[in-house]
């Protein structure tokens, strides 16, 4: 079926409202060139103290204390990268945030290798040692070492379990409580950088560009980890004031507070929600906000995807809430163009909804499920439409659903029901198999990336 399911399709007249001035540079750029350019200053400081403390006479030391001290980078890199600074989520996500601390784990975890093997290697040939003994010496007689390789372990651990294969193995929280290790591995490898001097200790200035430097990347992580959501929850003392069942494993639980009109929350964010209850109070899940926030309530709308998911069907009125964020791009901040396609899978209606309340312009809504009974939020979502003067077509038929152009979300038949599809922004949110999908089907039909915007509902892919 490639043609939109008329009976639930509503056509009215079509507004067209201007977006607000746009910024000279995208956000997402400027957020892009501002961090490229931080980390190249760095790399650039950290060669230079390098070469200023003089490197060895030995190729394979240097090369070894050079791969260090860029491990060392990349490891307070890593902080910035998941510390959940307001400023870089917003324009970044957190999903590209995390996919960039993946990459730089994994380039960390061969630099502190090539570090270990090269120091322990040209030592041992300094010395006229054997390599084992070498190593043994090292560990045994020079302060900091052992640190230093209990850090390695640890982050050969980190790395081991980051690893496709065995993340899919592990359960979210299991995966998440050992990456915790990781801030270990961070403590022990700065003190044997203080214990060996080295580069650390050749001169005041490069002591206080590595204090400067750790300083930043642990004090970010303190800031936008545990600082900013300890004061957002005292301040807006989050709790349920209603839980509304929006079809047999979809719910929606509304939440009020205080101040909330100071919540800096946007349509199409999402939140890590901790629901303080005896036996969950432990488990945070990332939901987004289903509709605008308005000041005064927030609201998720959740399918049951495993036991945290489908308890939210038994919370009681009353109940408190932890609730980290707000987090994500997926908001009209990135809108480049006047008007817009917003493409929903399933349950990835959510942050669509929200978006269909704030997205200036005409909008087109394609919202694909399997059977009508699954297109929760359905009235709401035409009310709003019929209100704004946007389209909704409800797409509805099993994943292979085909018609006369095609895939239903493939490029011939969104051509069809979407045809200035390149003059929109396109806003796509549903499973991680659809929205690849839909995303190779925009790339065929040239929407430039810069209109294109994801949320594909999982972190750690
Ligand atoms: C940015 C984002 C927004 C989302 N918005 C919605 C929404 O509006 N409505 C909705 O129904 N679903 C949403 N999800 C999916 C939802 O988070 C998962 O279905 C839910 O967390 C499953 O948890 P569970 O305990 O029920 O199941 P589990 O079996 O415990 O978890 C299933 C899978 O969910 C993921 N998950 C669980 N906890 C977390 C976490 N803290 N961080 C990242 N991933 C986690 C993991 O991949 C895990 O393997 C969203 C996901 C993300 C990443």
């Amino acid at each position: 079926m490639a043609e939109p399911d008329r009976k639930e399709t509503r056509v009215t007249t079509m507004t067209q409202t201007a977006v607000g001035p746009r910024p000279a540079i995208r956000p997402r750029i400027a957020a892009r060139a501002g961090l490229f350019t931080f980390i190249g200053a760095n790399v650039a400081a950290v060669t230079a103290l390098f070469f200023a403390a003089g490197p060895s006479d030995n190729v394979l030391i240097s090369i070894g204390r050079l791969a260090g001290l860029y491990g060392a980078l990349a490891m307070a890199f890593q902080l910035l990268l998941v510390a959940r600074l307001p400023w870089l989520d917003r324009r970044l996500g957190m999903d590209r945030l995390t996919v960039w601390h993946r990459w730089t784990g994994f380039s960390l975890l061969w630099t502190l290798l090539t570090h270990f093997v090269f120091i322990v290697f040209g030592y041992a040939q300094v010395e006229d040692n054997g390599v084992v003994d070498e190593f043994v010496t090292m560990v045994t007689k020079l302060e900091g070492i052992l640190r230093a390789v209990v850090a390695l372990a640890l982050i050969l651990l980190v790395g081991a379990v980051s690893a496709r294969f065995a993340r899919r193995r592990l359960a979210y929280e299991t995966w998440h409580f050992l990456h915790l290790y990781t801030y270990a591995a961070v403590v022990l490898a700065f003190s044997h950088q203080i214990a060996l001097g080295g580069s650390f200790a050749s001169s005041p200035g490069a002591q206080a560009y590595w204090w400067a430097v750790w300083v930043v990347a642990l004090g970010s992580v303190f800031a936008g980890r545990v600082v900013l959501p300890l004061a957002r929850n005292l301040r807006h003392q989050l709790k349920v004031v209603a839980v509304v069942p929006e079809s047999h494993d979809v719910v929606s639980v509304y939440m009020t507070g205080k101040h909330l009109d100071r919540m800096p929350a946007r349509a199409g964010q999402f939140f890590l929600w901790r629901f303080l209850t005896r036996d969950r109070w432990w488990q945070a899940n990332p939901f987004s906000l289903s509709a605008a926030p308005d000041g005064r309530t927030l609201r998720l709308t959740a399918k049951a995807a495993g036991d945290g998911s489908a308890s939210l069907r038994s919370l009681k009125v009353g109940t408190r809430v932890f609730a980290e964020g707000p987090y994500g791009a997926f908001t009209t901040m990135h809108q480049r163009k006047p008007d817009a396609l917003l493409i929903a899978g399933g349950v990835g209606i959510t942050p669509i909804r929200a978006l269909l309340e704030e997205i200036s312009g005409h909008v087109v809504v394609l919202y694909r499920v399997r059977t009508a009974l699954d297109a929760v939020l359905l009235p709401e979502l035409r009310g709003l439409a019929q209100a704004r003067g946007a389209v909704v077509h409800v797409l509805s038929g099993p994943s292979d659903l085909a018609g006369p152009y095609g895939p239903v979300l493939g490029a011939h038949s969104l051509r069809r029901m979407v045809p200035d599809i390149e003059d929109r922004d396109v806003f796509v949110c549903g499973p991680p198999g659809m929205t690849s999908a839909t995303l190779r089907s925009l790339r065929e039909l040239r929407v430039p990336n810069q209109q294109v915007h994801a949320e594909r509902f999982s972190l750690a892919a």
